[in-house]
């Protein structure tokens, strides 16, 4: 084959740098991807392939091209699935006669080390992780490099994989470091677009993470940081810097602090049950639709909505600054007047936090400056506000936003707004006159150059008798004299020809020529002065960063407790009183979510009593599909976060005693990816409970043992039950179609069956009552949610005959059993519709209960 033409060999010796990302390459007027990135961006992108061919070497190779202009939006969208991109720009002067121009990279843009403001998203984070697995212990270190946040923390091996999945479905990274050789396929990461980036060894080498820990922060030692002695926490962290240095090392001066933290100072929330509870997604839409972030953000400040986010996923444990939270909210609830100040002092308030950050880097421009100042303005009135308030937090917060009058000053003192009004010669300054006399003399000398020329055409009308002679200035040549032909006989002797048109000549002077040099090096100082005014002005700025990001801090605090506040005050949200113990009294809770979307229907609350210690331990909820058991078990695990993010909740009255984890169990999908069934999955969740809750959890369980036969499911579930109630001792609520299990309330003392009440009558047929009673169901309904769902009325109709039969096959006898004062009683009975009995649900072995002895059981829960 012949070797490759100049230009292809330029492009493949790019390219060889860049193996593992797609290489935008500058070619005139357009970005061009070749080979195989011409086949990824045509496919993302859903651009147009072509193949280019090179003349001399008569190779055709793909490629696909975007236009310039359109560049940052086509690479946010590669970098939003997941790709790495490289620009490559023509830096050289296109020679003729060379094909090939010289070209450099100018920008490696990875998901996670991105600062371009367009290329953001503005309520969300955008975090980079980094997991450094070992022996002993495990770290995981996050940063967002757009707002400086850098975290570690570190699990040991029983923790694991539990606990660092968690961590890692709540940060939703949007790229992650592994060591070389590491295995991404070990981690759940919660969206399929993660970018996983393996960096060499000596990144995670422990003594040279350290070292470069210890140099970003110009510390001997990591003490301070509370990671000292943890070695795999110092490598991951120390991975981050390594990496955002080698990637842009201009957003390493943002990294000013690690922020060690553990995950046992807030409520667990395992990866399942974060997904389970649709906290910041819906799971049906994907997005915020459905979710609890969905209904309770109503932050106004990007930053505000950002911490949101975190709020939801790190409930507390810490019972007074819950109380804390929840007087703050109660004040600002009792106050529609308050609110709507706070509201309208926030809407002044933009991003502080990514704005300080890019003053830091020195990338910040003139609009976003000017924009910080305005943010300045506004906080003596909200300082104001939060002054005049009783609650403890909102004192703090209002004592932790800093006006900074200096760097206010600074700005007005510095900079001009472009639409100011400005001195005729001042126009499209940048740096206030008056701030920098260096630059001020610069455009007062071209002033008086300008003013000399104005002088000048009267002068030169004067001394050649010229009246229409003319100084004008074009682009091309500079200042000019300009004199019609009829009167170019009086032109003088020292006026030097310079351009010829059709009605006149140009001339130029040498005194003209050097007031025009005059100006156009004045031009040109002033370009290169200002900017270095404009950054200098930014590093001046930049030394009240740790004072700009405690305000944001606050700023987002308080955005967050008014959200919540609104939203208690606009859902009818009560305060929940929290205490230490193992009680949790729900009377008429609502699930926020469902009741949020009804859309006018009116959600029907439900009371929950449960105690762990005593009492009412399980509850075991039966009732048909579609009556709201899914429902009303989710709500009181909402209810239960609200509660412990210090939120007001959807109740009439509640009753906490600290959860220290929820737990989940609810449909499991296949995970295909990992090869599990459904039974797998579903039986390793469970596993986790038993092995990891305490008398201080709260367990969620829709349906066990589902995935396989009747009788090993309904064997699993009641052993399930059993230790759960007399081992674990966690408050429980359990929904099951095993009709069967609801024998295990005459066993268990702290177990107690309800079901959601349905009403049948003959011309409504089913009704769903969505009221949690005592009881249990009589029949799962099935056949007639299958009609609900569109089933044809023949499958219908064969299925109820089918129902019949199995309700009166084993030669005619069924075992029923039936609750009354003294227990359990087993029976075997040959009369199906017999009217004191209620039907079956068609599982083997048929169950029957006597509706009378139900009735009672009913009565003797309630008492
Ligand atoms: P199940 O788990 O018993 O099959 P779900 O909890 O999924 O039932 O509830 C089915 C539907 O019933 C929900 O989507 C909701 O629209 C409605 N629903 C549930 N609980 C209530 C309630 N308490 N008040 C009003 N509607 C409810």
């Amino acid at each position: 084959m012949s070797s490759p033409s100049p230009a292809r060999k330029q492009y493949l010796e790019f390219k060889q740098q860049f193996p593992d990302a797609i290489l935008m390459y500058q070619v005139g007027d357009f970005f061009e991807t070749f080979d195989e990135d011409a086949y990824i961006t045509a496919r993302e992108l859903q651009i147009v392939r072509t193949t280019r061919s090179y003349s001399k070497s008569k190779e055709r190779v793909p490629l696909a091209g975007i236009p310039k202009h359109a560049l940052d939006n086509y690479v946010g969208k590669l970098i939003q699935r997941g790709y790495k991109v490289v620009i490559c720009e023509q830096v050289g002067e296109v020679q003729k006669g060379r094909d090939v121009v010289e070209r450099a990279v100018t920008r490696i843009l990875t998901a996670g080390t991105l600062s371009e403001p367009n290329l953001l998203p503005v309520r969300q984070n955008n975090y980079l992780v980094s997991i450094a697995p070992g022996r002993t212990q495990t770290g995981l270190a996050s940063v967002d490099v757009s707002t400086g946040e850098f975290q570690v923390t570190w699990f040991t091996p029983d923790e694991l994989p539990v606990a660092l999945d968690a961590e890692l479905q709540r940060l939703s990274p949007v790229e992650c470091l592994l060591v070389e050789g590491g295995h991404a396929e070990a981690y759940q990461f919660p969206s399929k677009n993660v970018t996983i980036t393996h960096c060499p060894a000596y990144f995670y080498q422990q003594e040279a993470a350290q070292t470069r820990l210890c140099r970003q922060f110009g510390v001997q030692s990591l003490e301070a940081y509370g990671c000292a002695n943890e070695p795999q926490a110092i490598a991951a962290a120390g991975a981050i810097i390594a990496y955002v240095e080698k990637m842009n090392s201009a957003l390493l001066t943002l990294l000013t602090a690690l922020n060690s933290y553990s995950t046992k100072h807030f409520m667990v929330l395992d990866a399942h049950t974060q997904r389970n509870l649709e906290l910041l997604q819906g799971t049906r839409s994907g997005s915020l639709q459905g979710s609890l972030l969905g209904v309770l953000d109503r932050t106004i400040t990007p930053m505000g909505a950002r911490h949101l986010r975190r709020t939801i996923t790190q409930p507390l444990l810490d019972l007074f600054e819950l109380n804390g939270r929840l007087e703050s909210i109660e004040e600002l609830y009792e106050s529609p007047a308050i609110r709507r100040r706070f509201t309208m002092s926030l809407q002044e308030l933009g991003d502080l936090e990514r704005v300080s950050g890019r003053i830091r880097q020195g990338t910040a421009v003139r609009n976003e400056v000017l924009g910080l100042r305005d943010y300045l303005a506004e906080l003596p009135t909200l300082r104001d506000l939060l002054q005049s308030c009783e609650a403890e937090q909102l004192l703090t917060i209002a004592s932790e936003l800093d006006p900074c009058p200096q760097v206010s000053e600074l700005i007005q003192r510095a900079l001009i707004r472009p639409d100011e009004e400005q001195d005729e010669g001042d126009n499209g300054r940048l740096i206030r006159p008056g701030y920098h006399a260096e630059l001020d003399e610069l455009f007062n000398s071209i002033r008086d150059s300008r003013r000399w020329m104005i002088s000048l055409e009267t002068r030169e009308r004067q001394r050649t008798g010229i009246k229409a002679l003319r100084v004008g200035f074009n682009k091309v040549f500079g200042y000019y004299i300009e004199v019609s032909n009829a009167n170019l006989k009086l032109v003088p002797d020292d006026y030097m020809r310079k351009q010829t048109l059709v009605n006149a000549e140009r001339f130029i002077t040498p005194e003209l020529k050097e007031h025009e040099a005059r100006i156009l090096s004045a031009v040109e100082n002033i370009e290169g002065l200002e900017r270095s005014i404009y950054a200098d002005v930014l590093r001046q700025i930049a030394v009240f960063y740790p004072q700009l990001m405690t305000t944001a801090t606050a700023v987002a605090r308080i955005d967050v407790l008014l959200s919540l506040a609104e939203v208690a005050a606009h859902q009818g949200y009560v305060r929940p009183v929290l205490e230490q113990g193992h009680r949790l009294e729900i009377i008429g809770g609502r699930h926020p979510v469902v009741e949020y979307t009804l859309d006018g229907d009116i959600f029907i609350p439900n009371d929950t009593h449960l105690e762990a210690t005593d009492g009412e331990r399980i509850v075991l909820l039966t009732g048909p599909n579609m009556a709201g058991k899914s429902t009303y078990l989710r709500q009181v695990a909402l209810i239960a976060l609200l509660a412990q993010i210090g939120s007001f909740v959807p109740a009439r009255k509640a009753q906490i005693g600290l959860v220290d984890r929820i737990f989940t169990r609810v449909g499991a999908e296949d995970d295909i990816a990992s090869g599990k069934s459904t039974f797998m999955v579903e039986m390793e969740e469970t596993a986790t409970i038993i092995n990891h809750a305490t008398s201080h959890s709260l367990i969620i369980l829709d349906e066990i043992g589902r995935g396989t036969s009747t009788y090993d499911g309904l064997a699993i579930a009641r052993a399930v039950v059993e230790h759960l109630h007399s081992t674990v001792l966690a408050r429980t609520l359990f929904a099951t179609h095993y009709h069967e299990l609801a024998a295990l309330a005459t066993e268990l003392a702290h177990l107690r069956v309800y079901t959601v009440a349905i009403s049948e009558d003959e011309s409504q047929g089913i009704v769903f009552l969505h009221r949690v009673v005592p009881g249990c169901a009589e029949r799962s309904f099935g056949v007639h949610v299958a009609r609900l769902a569109g089933m044809p009325d023949s499958i219908v109709q064969r299925a109820e005959t089918v129902l019949a039969q199995l309700e009166t096959s084993r030669d005619g006898e069924h075992i029923a059993y039936s609750i009354d004062s003294h227990g359990v009683r087993e029976s075997r009975i040959a009369e199906v519709g017999d009217s004191s009995y209620a039907t079956g649900n068609g599982h083997v072995p048929h169950v029957y209960w006597q509706s009378e002895a139900a009735r009672r059981m009913a009565e003797s829960v309630e008492q």
